[in-house]
């Protein structure tokens, strides 16, 4: 996401005006147009978390999310991909969003004794 804004500032003392008349100078002075840009940068970040069963070594559940390179060259942003694996109900999920929007690339639900790799 960018955003422009734009300033007007008086090319004689340099105070922000709205129009041409300047409140410093109390007369109409020369404007200078100040534009500034500033780029929000998303934060990327992907998370891990195991859900861990009481007295069981092994994990019941994992949740993987976040953001992830894609190798595809028409995704050059990356992936928002999220994994869920449910080992108690055997289910699997994965959704793979095109980075920063909620289109869907694909989407996986099977059950997780058939999920190939
Ligand atoms: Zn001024």
């Amino acid at each position: 996401m960018t955003d422009t804004q734009q300033k007007r500032i008086c090319s004689q003392c340099g105070t922000e005006k709205e129009n041409s008349f300047c409140g410093s100078c109390k007369a109409d002075t020369p404007s200078d147009i100040n534009i500034s840009v500033s780029e929000t940068i998303k934060v990327r970040d992907s998370l891990r978390m195991r859900k861990l069963g009481a007295g069981i070594k092994k994990f019941l559940g994992e949740f993987l999310g976040g953001w992830f390179p894609s190798g595809d060259p028409k995704l050059p942003g990356g992936v928002d991909k999220a994994r869920a694996i449910d080992r108690e109900k055997n289910e699997y999920h994965e959704v793979v969003k095109k980075y920063g929007t909620d289109e869907i690339i694909h989407e996986t639900h099977e059950q997780l004794n058939k999920h190939q790799k």
